[in-house]
């Protein structure tokens, strides 16, 4: 058993309550990581307010990096010490694991939302022996210890500031890897992508790193499309006026562009996406609408002009391999992500969660 100290969600849209726990000791695949920061992600929040089916209480978190201090009878990957990146969960014995496709395993709802270890029971419970549910993203990073397993724990230079590394984990490599590992854009076509948030923001430093020769941010936020500018866009269209985005892209690039990413999770700027491409070009859907949602798509368009629409799970990352190398680049200045970042104490959550909500933060980290 171990102590910790973790930040708890225990109703709907409810705030993140610090309580002492315990950790139950590791199974043979598991890993004993002490968490030096943990990103604040979107997801969590969806997770908050329930539009994913998660069971509360919960400690939630899913951008944790921190050290090695525990492994497993089995775990062979990393060894107490380590500096590691928390990352998703996957089963690695599904057909879509086994074809190299980690992102989009068959079990990723429940390894990741479901709350529990999949072979066994909980391993987070409070002192009264309530349960609270952990395993979020199989490392429930909000709490000053985490369990991870062999599969998801990344292990990194300790080169890097590692409490800065936890949003490689999610945020940041879903956007960068949308562009990198998905899109593969090549050198010197264009790209627009719609939404200037972390994942936005990530998605316009790859695309500089990969040449493209025009790079468009479009979102509604000045600020942000002023960041945008600074890591690499070299044009801006703010939504929020009277242009039109389509007219205005199509115009600053003669024909539309040849690749999109939609980071907003806003339907209707899917379809904006969708238009905007040239002949053949593919836009790659990032960001989540809440469960359910369509998007109004002119079929013909995409037919006659012969586009693309994929959906993209965390970057299409083998994070494995994926996050050394975003570390690489931002150590050779190419991808500057620090800029998205505030940090905040781990106390002061709620107060980093108010300011994320309020569009005063891009990117918060929890420091411990
Ligand atoms: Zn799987
Ligand atoms: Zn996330």
């Amino acid at each position: 058993m171990k102590d910790i100290k973790a930040a708890v969600v225990e109703q709907k849209e409810g705030k993140f309550n610090m309580k002492s726990l315990k950790l139950k000791d590791l199974q043979p695949n598991e890993v004993l990581v002490e968490i030096k920061g943990a990103g604040i992600c979107h997801t969590d929040l969806t997770a908050r307010d329930q539009s994913y089916d998660v069971p509360l209480p919960m400690i939630l978190g899913h951008e944790g990096s921190g050290v090695v201090k525990e492994v497993g009878s089995q775990v062979k990957k990393v060894q107490k010490g380590d500096h590691v990146v928390l990352t998703y969960g996957s089963c690695g014995t599904c057909r879509t694991c086994l074809e190299g496709t980690p992102q989009y395993c068959e079990k990723f709802f429940d390894l990741n939302f479901g709350g529990e270890r999949l072979d066994s029971d909980e391993e987070a419970i409070d002192q009264s022996k309530e349960e609270v549910h952990s395993r979020f993203f199989q490392q429930s990073s909000f709490a000053t210890f985490s369990i991870a397993t062999e599969r998801n724990v990344v292990k990194v230079t300790k080169d890097a500031p590692i409490e800065m590394l936890g949003p490689l984990g999610c945020g940041i490599q879903t956007g960068s890897g949308a562009v990198i590992n998905s899109l593969k854009p090549t050198a010197g076509s264009t790209i627009a992508v719609f939404g200037a948030g972390s994942v936005g923001l990530s998605a316009i430093m790859a695309a500089k790193i990969c040449g493209c020769q025009t790079i468009i941010a479009v979102d509604i936020n000045a600020d942000r499309l002023k960041l945008a500018k600074e890591l690499g866009a070299t044009h801006t269209v703010n939504s929020d006026q009277k242009e039109n985005v389509v007219e205005k892209i199509k115009e600053l690039t003669a024909q539309g562009v040849d690749y999109a990413a939609e980071t907003s999770g806003i339907p209707a700027v899917l379809a904006q996406a969708v238009s905007a491409l040239r002949w053949k070009g593919k836009v790659a859907v990032v960001g989540a609408p809440p469960m359910g949602e369509t998007a109004p798509i002119d079929v013909n368009e995409v037919l006659v002009w012969g586009k693309q629409i994929i959906g993209v799970v965390e970057g299409d990352s083998i994070p494995d391999v994926f996050i050394p190398r975003l570390i690489e680049y931002y150590q050779n200045g190419q991808f500057p992500f620090d800029k998205l970042v505030t940090k905040f104490d781990f106390e002061d959550i709620n107060h980093a969660i108010e300011q994320m909500e309020a569009g005063n933060t891009i990117k918060p980290i929890l420091t411990f």
